[in-house]
């Protein structure tokens, strides 16, 4: 212990004195690795103990590697289009110059014409509501924010009605129920894991399930399955069939549809926002980076009074997007306003033909010398909670290696940093996630390893 260097000596080294970082933010990174050494002394007195100019190479390693650009670029070469772990949908170009023009001062809350203050949703509302065809629509940070709003907002102490077979765990331990409740409203289990029938509902707005104590549900939430499928012996009511139960007892019919489609470029077997309003939905929640290829952000489309009530919530006010959320959004709609499929990179993506991926995998395999074989149809998906169990033909490059995780980890390491997946103890490098601009830097890369 006595032989660890004191903190003045490795903050005056040359790999630390002539940094020009906040001195206190340096001498804490010392401080940290010191304490590290410490405890490692602790356990095993016969640790080496470095000197000062050890240390301090490496709190200078820990400092340079916190001040890279965060996060990073990465090649989802995963074949999951939408990878939440990579950051759900791309953006379209003119999404990203959208949110860079809009990162400076911008007439975020102020009418230009008038010069009165206006709403950041005012950019929004009229074009999103028109597109999905709502009376209104309302945007927060996320569809769980969307979810949390209008159940608080709309179901107070009531609380809502949601099918056991719809209690939808989605990832990272988000459940649909959990988040529902999360505001303070009660949220009613009604029906079984398998099948779930209108009387369940019905009891529920009667308030005469167990623990109701007769206090009625005020909502009926319903939620898309967005990551698994149920067979055999199951029953669920149908959409429209909840929506007439939902009029007929003067109840909201709030669906959290998850994906967002709007239907433009993507497979018909998702649901769109469109559809569940035609269908009698009254609140249509959504992500906004899912289907709709745009930044992160939550939807409320539905009825102009349900839509106000939650905009006008307070909770509205902390769940609220920013200006440059706003700005991607909103360019994102414009290019789904388009009557061709619009030019977003998800709709690329998931339109590419395997033709196309196939001769691309050609390309590259040919430019790096290896077999044929290293070309492989595969399977892509969607991901990002919609369509399960719903894949695509793809074209893979199969990375020839005997160690997949090693490889696997270097490629992540490599510039730029690529993600592949392993599949039956093989590496694929899926294409049809790839942006094809990145075909050129994926050989550089592969190359190199
Ligand atoms: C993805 C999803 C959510 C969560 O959306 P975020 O935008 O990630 O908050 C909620 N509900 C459903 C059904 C989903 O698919």
């Amino acid at each position: 212990m006595a032989r660890i260097p004191k903190v003045d000596r490795v903050l005056e080294a040359a790999t630390l004195a002539p940094l020009r970082l906040r001195r206190e933010l340096v001498r804490r990174v010392v401080n940290d690795v010191l304490d590290e050494l410490r405890a490692r002394i602790r356990e095993d007195a016969a640790a080496e103990v470095p000197d000062a100019d050890q240390v301090a190479a490496q709190a200078r390693a820990r400092l340079d590697d916190w001040l890279e650009p965060r996060p990073r670029p990465v090649v989802n070469a995963t074949g999951v289009v939408l990878h939440t772990n990579l950051g759900r949908a791309p953006l379209a170009r003119g999404a990203i110059e959208a949110m860079a023009a809009a990162a400076g001062a911008c007439d975020l809350e102020v009418d230009l014409q008038s010069g009165r203050r206006s709403s950041r949703f005012d950019h929004l509302r009229p074009l999103l509501a028109a597109l999905v065809g709502a009376e209104d629509a309302h945007v927060v940070n996320n569809n769980a924010a969307a979810l949390l709003l209008s159940c608080t907002a709309l179901a107070g102490e009531g609380g809502v009605a949601l099918s056991r077979g719809q209690m939808v765990e989605i990832g990272d331990g988000f459940r649909v129920a959990t988040m529902a409740a999360a505001g303070g409203c009660p949220v009613w289990a009604v029906g079984s894991t398998n099948r779930t029938h209108l009387r369940d509902y019905e009891a529920a707005l009667d308030g005469t399930l167990p623990q109701m104590h007769g206090r009625p549900a005020q909502v009926l939430l319903w939620a898309h399955l967005s990551n698994f499928t149920q067979e055999g012996f199951v029953h669920e009511v149908e959409l429209r069939q909840l929506a007439e139960l939902a009029k007929r007892r003067g109840v909201p019919l709030v669906a959290d549809l998850g994906s967002g489609s709007l239907g433009t470029g993507l497979p018909d077997r998702e649901p769109t926002i469109t559809e569940y309003l035609q269908q009698g939905v009254d609140l249509v929640l959504c992500s906004g980076d899912k289907l709709l290829g745009g930044p992160q952000a939550g939807i409320l489309a539905g009825s102009a009074e349900l839509v106000q009530r939650c905009r006008r919530y307070p909770m509205a006010r902390a769940l609220r997007p920013d200006k440059t959320a706003i700005a991607a959004l909103h360019a994102t709609l414009s290019l789904h306003a388009s009557e061709a499929a619009p030019s977003i990179p998800l709709v690329d993506m998931v339109g590419r033909s395997v033709e196309s991926l196939r001769d691309r995998a050609q390309a590259i395999t040919t430019a790096l010398g290896w077999s044929e074989r290293a070309v492989r149809e595969v399977s892509a998906t969607i991901g990002g909670g919609s369509l399960p169990g719903d894949v695509m033909p793809s074209i893979a490059v199969v990375v020839p290696t005997e160690h997949p995780d090693r490889t696997a980890r270097a490629l992540r390491l490599g510039d730029p940093a690529v993600v592949g997946r392993i599949q039956d103890d093989e590496l694929i490098l899926d294409l049809r996630t790839v942006d094809p601009d990145a075909d050129d830097a994926l050989v550089a890369v592969l190359r190199r390893l």
